[in-house]
């Protein structure tokens, strides 16, 4: 198939999902994508279906794996009001360089994103730094200041641009005002992220409850903390027949709750982040703040189960919950340093180690990380279908690379990965045909 304007990129050689292709962009949108037989031509030889249409700038992908531009749905670009952490130049430039498409961001800003002018003026921000993309999707907030007792302007906010609506980072413990936010947001036709977190079990907690926590002598919290509101979350979606999306999941005990209601058919979607699937709470054991995060990292068996709940589709999406903060914020003793590390930067490198292990195939990746994220909030997604966004970006599968100052484009560094060797680096990024990264 040929789109009816010439192309004005033709990509060569790529590896996309085990096969070789040839994939020419024309306005935008993917005008064709073929075999590049790359195979079955001798070593040595240039591969590929033929020379690049009149026009189109060829580029040789060989050795690159292709991969449609990711959705990440969870993130905190800190702007407005804590730009020294991050702001949405900085938030989407690491955004970019991580593969990333579209950010969706939380509603926890300074003033909080209550009201539609804040909305109209972050997507108008981003615009302006990126006018390309990535795209900035902000989620509104579901109650006003992320206070829990009164409703926002959820019709306002989905009119200026916010894609779903969440009081993450403070989670709402009134069910009736949270059943009301829920119900509200379905009539604009979103869907209400909860951070799922009892705040009484959650009290004065640093850390996961458990072995760990006890032997360095820190409170922690309990996972029935997280499990107790996801139960609640799941009672409410079953009652009210409506979609609740449960954020960053991190223990076995959700994910045995989550199964349960999809078995039930329960319109409840979850989602999980790359530092709950590689590391466990012993990554406090020297009072690491850096690894300081909530939901906090939990334990092995956790791990484990997480890890099934991706591959089976229990766990819907990965996000990175993105929680940059300064160095002088996070370089405090561990009670009281605030929780959160950074996720753009390093996303699709450690998810990659995951396929090189086998946890995750390269099709999971893409569902994971684009495929659900943009059915769950109606976001467009490159399925490499003639007439898609031509939105992609190339993996060089084999580099190796160190997260620091030199290599992260975020403006915090707070990530427990700083200063360990990942592999897989995205070396080019196109949205809507159009070159960013
Ligand atoms: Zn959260």
């Amino acid at each position: 198939m040929t789109a009816t304007t010439s192309p004005s990129l033709f990509l060569r050689n790529a590896r996309l999902l085990g096969r070789m292709v040839d994939v020419a962009v024309a306005d935008g949108r993917i005008a064709s994508v073929t075999d590049s037989g790359a195979g079955c031509t001798p070593a040595g030889t240039d591969a590929g279906s033929g020379a690049a249409p009149a026009g189109a700038e060829s580029i040789d992908a060989k050795g690159m794996v292709l991969f449609p531009a990711l959705i990440d749905a969870h993130t905190h670009m800190r702007e407005p009001g804590q730009e020294y952490k991050e702001d949405i130049a900085s938030g989407l430039a690491a955004a970019a360089h991580g593969g990333f498409g579209a950010v969706l961001c939380m509603a926890n800003t300074k003033p909080v994103n209550d009201d539609a002018s804040i909305t109209r003026d972050m997507i108008d921000t981003a615009r302006r730094h990126w006018p390309h993309g990535p795209r900035l999707h902000p989620i509104g907030a579901a109650t006003v200041g992320l206070k829990g007792t009164e409703l926002a302007p959820l019709a306002e906010l989905a009119e200026a641009g916010c894609v779903a609506f969440s009081n993450d980072g403070a989670p709402v413990p009134d069910t009736e005002m949270f059943r009301r936010c829920v119900e509200y947001a379905a009539d604009q036709g979103k869907v209400v992220i909860d951070h799922c977190e009892d705040p009484y079990l959650a009290k004065g907690a640093h850390m996961n409850e458990g072995e760990t926590s006890g032997r360095i002598g820190v409170k922690g919290q309990p996972d029935i903390g997280e499990a107790l509101h996801v139960a609640r979350d799941i009672l409410l979606a079953d009652y009210l027949k409506l979609p609740i999306h449960l954020a960053h999941i991190s223990c076995r005990r959700s994910v045995e709750l989550i199964a349960w209601a999809k078995q039930r058919g329960v319109p409840v979607t979850a989602e999980t982040c790359p530092h709950y699937l590689l590391l466990t709470d012993k990554e406090l054991l020297g009072y690491d703040t850096k690894a300081k995060v909530n939901p906090p990292l939990r334990t092995d068996d956790d791990v484990a189960a997480l890890r099934e709940a991706v591959q089976s589709g229990v766990i819907d999406i990965l996000a990175t919950d993105h929680a940059p903060h300064a160095a002088h914020e996070k370089e405090t003793p561990l009670d009281e340093a605030p929780n959160g590390i950074t996720g753009l930067d390093t996303a699709v490198a450690l998810t990659w180690g995951l396929v090189r292990e086998g946890v995750l195939t390269e099709a999971d990746l893409i569902r994971l990380w684009a495929t659900e994220p943009g059915r769950i909030f109606g976001l467009p997604v490159n399925g490499f279908n003639v007439g898609d966004p031509a939105d992609f970006f190339l993996l060089d599968p084999e580099e190796k690379w160190v997260p620091s100052r030199g290599t992260m484009h975020s403006k915090s560094l707070n990530t427990p990965f700083l200063g360990k060797e990942l592999v897989g680096r995205v070396k080019a990024l196109w949205l809507g045909g159009v070159k960013v990264v």
